[in-house]
């Protein structure tokens, strides 16, 4: 044995000693989910048994130094994953900001086009300062199953819509970039949590139709407590022990509304509201969930994990990440040719920067194509090189 292994043996021992500690043991380390008090607007962090970490939206612009301080005291190091799951400005408010200060490996958008401003910002930040983008566009190989992301200990983000070009974004909705935001689910052991970002009733419906075992222990409802989204059906097959409406005090739209609160009392969910409760912190075993809130008094809400082992849908949901995926505004046959660049006439390759930006990117790359900033066209790699560096997300 060596010394290192018997310090650790001895560490082990006494940590064993500590009370709390064989509750723990029993799914090794716990995973944690914090809902941030952002005002109106989402925010969520992940942190994984094994300490991986994925944000989940990023808030209004004016909660922005609120979750850096809180992302500043929860996480070492630059986030592994950011998700945004649509491009409205209560979503996106802090994530330039983020990215800058705190920093993250992995960028996932559902690549569904928005002509804001603040969204064409966000993704020239995203090309200078993350490594990765990333759409969940199914693999062509398996164009059935999910993208699922381990985050160790058996921990799994499985992302559950959109699916282009599998299933077409939907169109003509009540809002289309809320209809097609990122639904994920989140699973532990017998215990889930579900991200509904701003889905709408016609995301409910579609998920809806698929083989898809949405059951989960904590949700978080949909479009700040919207009255169209959290459908009775879409509860009844969540089946939801305890929901969390992120949601501003006396906002403008009257959320959360009665009708979802109604709704959500007739599924037996416990509902905390980020405007009344302050930030919500809901931490799994992999057994049970507790959860508490930073303004509510009295002991954590324990709820047991009901989730049936097994994949969250039909098929191996195995997919790794990639590096690029479905340009925007193109048709979903256009997207196979995933890590090829596309040759010029002559055979040559083509670069280009985007205004403002360190670096360069291929003609195909993801982040060059979602952004509408003015753009420089280089002679050659060469030339290229001598002004900005290569682009991480396609390493032109
Ligand atoms: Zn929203
Ligand atoms: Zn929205």
């Amino acid at each position: 044995m060596t010394s290192f292994a018997r310090w650790l043996a001895l560490l082990v021992l006494c940590l064993a000693a500590l009370p709390g500690w064989a509750l723990a043991q029993s799914a090794s380390q716990p995973l944690t989910v914090h809902f941030f008090d952002v005002g109106q607007g989402d925010a969520a962090l992940v942190i994984s048994p094994t300490g991986k970490t994925v944000l989940i939206d990023g808030g209004p612009p004016e909660a922005r130094a609120h979750l850096e301080k809180r992302l500043r005291e929860l996480v070492q190091g630059p986030l592994d994953l950011v998700i945004l799951t649509h491009p409205h400005l209560d979503h996106l408010g802090g994530l330039s900001n983020v990215l800058r200060t705190v920093g993250a490996r992995r960028f996932m958008d559902p690549g569904f086009d928005h002509p804001s401003e603040a969204y064409r910002d966000l993704l020239n930040v995203v090309g200078d300062e993350v490594g990765q983008v990333m759409t969940p566009v199914p693999n062509p190989q398996e164009p059935r199953t999910l993208l699922s992301i381990g985050l160790g200990d058996g921990a799994a983000l499985t992302v559950l819509w959109p699916r282009v070009p599998e299933d077409p974004f939907l169109t003509g909705t009540r809002s289309d970039p809320n209809s097609n935001s990122i639904v994920a689910k989140l699973t532990y052991g017998k215990t889930a949590f579900l991200f509904t970002g701003d889905a709408e009733p016609d995301t409910e419906a579609t998920l809806l139709r698929k083989d898809i075992d949405f059951t989960s222990t904590v949700l978080k409802v949909a479009h700040h407590g919207g009255r169209h989204s959290s459908t009775a059906a879409f509860l009844a097959a969540v089946k939801p022990q305890a929901a969390v409406i992120s949601v501003g005090a006396k906002n403008d739209y009257g959320h959360p509304t009665s009708e979802v609160l109604g709704r959500l009392r007739a599924e037996k969910a416990e509902v905390f509201r980020t405007d009344l409760d302050g930030e919500v912190v809901a931490t799994s075993d992999g057994t049970a969930v507790a959860v508490r809130a930073e303004k509510r008094g009295g002991p954590s809400l324990l709820v047991a994990g009901e989730v049936k082992p097994g994949p969250v849908a039909q098929g191996p949901i195995t997919r790794g990440t990639r590096k690029t995926s479905a340009p925007r505004g193109r048709s979903a046959s256009s997207t196979d040719s995933e890590s090829d660049t596309p040759q010029r006439a002559t055979g040559e390759p083509r670069y280009f920067s985007l205004k403002g930006s360190k670096v360069f990117h291929k003609e195909s790359c993801k982040t060059l194509k979602r952004s509408k900033s003015n753009r420089t066209e280089y002679a050659s790699r060469a030339e290229a090189m001598r002004e900005r560096r290569p682009a991480e997300d396609c390493h032109p």
